[in-house]
């Protein structure tokens, strides 16, 4: 009983996933799906990328919260066009609501969007949005264990951004045992160690993403 009726969430969620992807390639625009577990440098991440990319190509933003604007007033400090999610208690982000977010969103202006999810390693795993690429930002002070324990969110994933590189002399955190873990269940995975506090890593995630979108806005 359960199982269907989860089944028939996830159908319907598909369904408007699919409609916001062909709203998104109406209009040029490539969506990256930002997952981690609270804390990890979503938001630190999506702001780096924004400096980083800014000079290229128009970025536009939607930010996933339970609650607070604080994200998306910190977004909205540089300058680009942003909507805040709020999902009132729901711990992922889903299709409809992204659906929502775009009818509020400056379409025409925007090349790149980067929508960060609820700060979960579980559910956002199970919710296409109708985007393009998923990343997960995995941090340092989280221990190596991750990709053992979230297998699916590990597994569904195009790029891992392991932040908080500055840390790692002062953390019990393997990045050579970690990598390996990662490859072992998605060898098809990129994998990104950055430091969003000094900037490290940064450009080569950002121009591997550039390369990324350029089919999409070139079609
Ligand atoms: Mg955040
Ligand atoms: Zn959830």
């Amino acid at each position: 009983m359960e199982i269907k009726v989860l089944k028939d969430i996830l159908g319907a969620n598909e369904q408007i996933a699919r409609k916001n992807h062909a709203l998104l390639e109406q209009h040029g625009i490539f969506a990256v799906n930002i997952m981690a577990s609270p804390g990890a440098g979503k938001t630190s991440l999506v702001l780096q990328t924004i400096k980083t990319l800014r000079s290229k190509l128009k970025v536009g933003v939607i930010e996933g919260d339970i609650a607070s604007t604080v994200d998306a007033e910190l977004v909205g400090k540089e300058g680009v066009p942003v909507v805040q999610i709020n999902t009132g208690g729901e711990c992922h982000l889903d299709a409809n609501m992204i659906q929502n977010a775009l009818n509020n969103l400056p379409l025409k202006s925007i090349e790149l969007l980067l929508i960060e999810n609820v700060g979960n390693l579980v559910c956002p795993a199970e919710f296409n949005l109708g985007e393009h690429m998923k990343a997960l930002v995995a941090s340092v002070p989280e221990g190596d264990d991750k990709p053992f324990k979230y297998p699916l969110m590990f597994t569904t994933v195009d790029a891992v951004i392991i932040n908080k590189t500055d840390l790692l002399p002062y953390v019990k955190f393997n990045l050579e045992a970690f990598t390996k873990a990662i490859k072992a269940i998605n060898a098809k995975v990129e994998i990104f160690p950055v430091s969003c506090t000094t900037g490290e890593g940064v450009q080569k995630w950002a121009e591997w993403l550039f390369a990324r979108m350029r089919p999409a806005a070139a079609g």
